[in-house]
């Protein structure tokens, strides 16, 4: 099974990286891509990826933490991007990742000023713009984030799109709308899931509608617990716990847990052009 997304480069894993990786090994994961969220994590999900062959990262800046570039002038930016950009040559590096756009109002952030207002959204759009080019660049694959900003996201695609990124692209964490898979069906991109959709009814309608052979499964661990685990309460979610969004996705397609899981190995494979 492949785990295309999960954080094990936050500090919630610290200290027991190593136990949750030899859990995700029993229980059958064979793959893992860890995105970052900022230069930082970028460069830690570099080093936790080198703990396994088939353990990859992904670099770049979550559009959350565009906060910390809203300075007047594009210095900050740029000099942050040319750290990102100085990780993609490392061979663990398979994407830019994960990247985008977000209006969800947080009420947990470090930020004490953080309000979602044009400002904000502006360096988002400037941040995410400079991402796709880096992926196109370097060809890369590209993990998009989107949450509650569907319209921002795809206008920013439709002007920056490259044929080049087709099959190569996620929408990470897929929001149940429509235009979502009516653009990743026009651009060849890829859907995840997650531990959601054993337990919300519109993510499992959605699925539905997504043809397995765009579909990823992911955890994004540490968050969006699966049940039955969510109901005990089993925080907090790592990729071992692939199993449970597996299982959901086989019942709502009609297929074996075995067929799920090769066919979404093979999509992630592809959508990270890795062997
Ligand atoms: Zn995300
Ligand atoms: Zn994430």
């Amino acid at each position: 099974m492949f785990d295309t997304h999960c954080h094990l480069n936050f500090k919630r894993f610290k200290k027991n990286v190593d136990e949750v990786i030899s859990r995700a090994l029993k229980a059958g994961i064979t793959h893992i891509v860890i995105p970052g969220t900022d230069v930082k994590q970028s460069q830690k999900a570099v080093e936790v990826a080198q703990k396994h062959d088939q353990f990859y990262a992904a670099v770049g800046i979550h559009p959350h933490h565009a906060f910390e570039l809203m300075t007047n002038d594009q210095l900050q930016m740029t000099s942050e991007l040319d750290e990102i950009e100085k990780l993609i040559s490392h061979p663990k590096v398979v994407a830019i990742g994960e990247v985008g756009m977000d209006k969800h109002v947080y009420e947990n952030t470090k930020y004490s000023e953080y309000a979602v207002d044009e400002r904000f959204i502006e360096t988002q759009r400037e941040l995410f713009r400079r991402h796709i080019e880096l992926a196109i660049k370097h060809n890369k694959s590209l993990i998009l984030h989107n949450r509650e900003a569907t319209d921002e996201l795809v206008s920013i695609l439709n002007n920056s799109w490259d044929a080049k990124l087709e099959h190569q692209t996620v929408l990470h964490c897929c929001e149940a709308d429509e235009r979502l898979l009516a653009i990743a069906k026009d651009h060849n991109m890829f859907i995840g899931v997650d531990g959601d959709v054993t337990f919300d009814v519109s993510k499992q309608e959605f699925i539905k509608k997504v043809p397995i052979d765009m579909l990823v499964l992911e955890t994004d661990s540490p968050f969006i617990l699966p049940e039955p685990l969510l109901s005990q309460k089993k925080y907090p979610n790592e990729p071992a716990h692939l199993t449970y969004i597996a299982q959901s996705v086989a019942h709502i397609k009609g297929l074996t847990v075995e067929e799920v899981t090769r066919i979404t190995t093979e999509n992630g494979k592809r959508l990270f052009q890795i062997e």
